[in-house]
Parts: structure tokens; C-alpha cells; sequence
């Protein structure tokens, strides 16, 4: 269990959760997270430290990513000796810009409007009239590891496993709707991170006494969840 005041983003908690299992001992090899956790600090630390973030493809909020056959980032070819990135298209980009946004190094990439604008895979690429499409690039060592990433996410290998993520979000519920986890019974975070222990106290219990009782009396039926198909698909 671990709390944060409300104003923390799931994107920020990450590294805490990271740390938090990594001093108890409990360091896992894979983290299954929702679109929230995943940031590319956050895929960088955690492959440093052997863990694998696996989740919705970081930085998939572009238009390119949500079209069938969109061109999104993982598609160029970068030389990052060079500084050029190459398109699907065979183009090369004219311009390589090297900044800086939030705190955080960014490279800006254009490529020339007139090698866009006659393009053939201009409607999958950009929706520029007036410019040709642009990239915004992290340094390579980030940008190796999002790619990585977003290519991983894409498979269906890694869909299928995904699917034992509902567990948690069933856990989430059940603490929701079952136990008011969403409302504070107190004010300051020790006695709100203390309420939280309890709750998931509670819910151990909750669930250890039905694992008792399933033995007694037929379980109701319900269409299975999505865990129980991928553990099925396994079988
Ligand atoms: S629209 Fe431009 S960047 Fe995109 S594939 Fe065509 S030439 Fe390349």
C-alpha cells in the first residue's frame, strides 16, 4: 500500500513504487501499469534497474497512432551521428534543432514541405498544409528505450498478457465500491496512508473468507473476466 497526496500523478508515483518494491525485496521483472504510470523517465529508470514496463504504448495521444497504418515515431529511421531521420517515404529530414522543454532535452525535426506535400503517404503522416511533418525527439538513450516500448505494446503476445492487468483493476474496484476507498475518513496523509492499510487489511480478509466458503456453497456464475481468459488462453 502506498499513499501520496491527491495533487502526485500516477506517472510520478511510479518511481516511488519502483523503489518502494526494490527495498522490500519484492522487485518485480515485469510491472503491468494503465496509461497513467507510463513515461519515458519512468520506462529509462526502470530498465535500469531490470524492471519492464509494459502498458499502453507511451506517447500514443499523436493522431498517427489512433489511424490504421498511421506514421508515428517508431517508423523513422534516425542517424543520430548525422542528425537526419529518414521516413518511410525515403525522405530525409532538413532540419535537426537541439533544446530544450520542461527541464528536459528535445530535438526538433522537420522535414521540407515540398518532399511532403507530394507524398503518397502524406494522409498517414501529417495533416500539415503548410509545413512538412515535424518530429519531436527525445535523446537517443530515451528514444531507444519509448521506441522499444511502444513497439512491445503493439504486439500480440503482449496484449494477451496485458489482460492480467483486470486483476488489479478488480482489486481497485473492489476497494472503491466496497470499502469507500475513494473518500478520506480523516485528514493528513499518516492517517489517510493508515486508513488505506486497513482497507487493504479488510479486503485480504474479505477475499480470504470467500475462498473459504466457495467450498460450501456454489459460486455464482458470471461471464468470465478477462483474467480468467488469459489464464484459460495459457492452459
Ligand atoms: S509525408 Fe513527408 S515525412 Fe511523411 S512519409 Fe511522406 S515525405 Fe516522409
Amino acid at each position: 500500500v502506498f499513499t501520496t497526496a491527491a495533487t502526485v500523478a500516477d506517472v510520478v508515483a511510479g518511481s516511488f513504487i519502483n523503489e518502494y518494491l526494490d527495498e522490500k525485496g519484492y522487485k518485480p521483472e515485469e510491472s503491468y501499469v494503465d496509461g497513467g504510470y507510463i513515461s519515458a523517465e519512468h520506462l529509462v529508470e526502470s530498465e535500469a534497474i531490470g524492471i519492464k514496463v509494459i502498458g499502453p504504448s507511451y506517447s500514443a495521444s499523436n493522431w498517427q497512432s489512433k489511424v490504421e497504418g498511421g506514421i508515428d515515431i517508431e517508423d523513422f529511421q534516425i542517424n543520430w551521428e548525422k542528425k537526419y531521420a529518414e521516413c518511410p517515404g525515403g525522405k530525409r529530414s532538413t532540419v535537426w534543432r537541439e533544446g530544450e522543454r520542461n527541464n528536459r532535452a528535445v530535438i526538433r525535426v522537420q522535414f521540407k514541405r515540398d518532399d511532403c506535400m507530394g507524398c503518397p503517404l502524406r494522409a498517414k503522416c501529417t495533416r500539415s498544409e503548410t509545413t512538412g511533418r515535424s518530429l519531436s525527439l527525445r535523446e537517443k538513450e530515451v528514444h531507444d528505450i519509448v521506441v522499444k516500448s511502444r513497439l512491445k505494446s503493439k504486439e500480440d503476445a503482449t496484449k494477451l498478457r496485458y489482460q492480467i492487468r483486470s486483476g488489479i483493476e478488480s482489486a481497485i474496484s473492489q476497494g472503491v465500491r466496497g470499502f469507500g476507498l475513494r473518500f478520506n475518513r480523516y485528514i493528513g496523509i499518516e492517517k489517510t496512508s493508515l486508513q488505506h492499510v486497513l482497507t487493504a487489511a479488510a479486503m485480504n480478509m474479505q477475499r480470504l473468507v470467500s475462498w473459504w466458503q466457495c467450498g460450501q456453497q456454489p459460486a455464482r456464475q458470471r461471464p468470465p473476466v478477462a483474467l480468467k481468459s488469459f489464464i484459460t488462453a495459457l492452459a
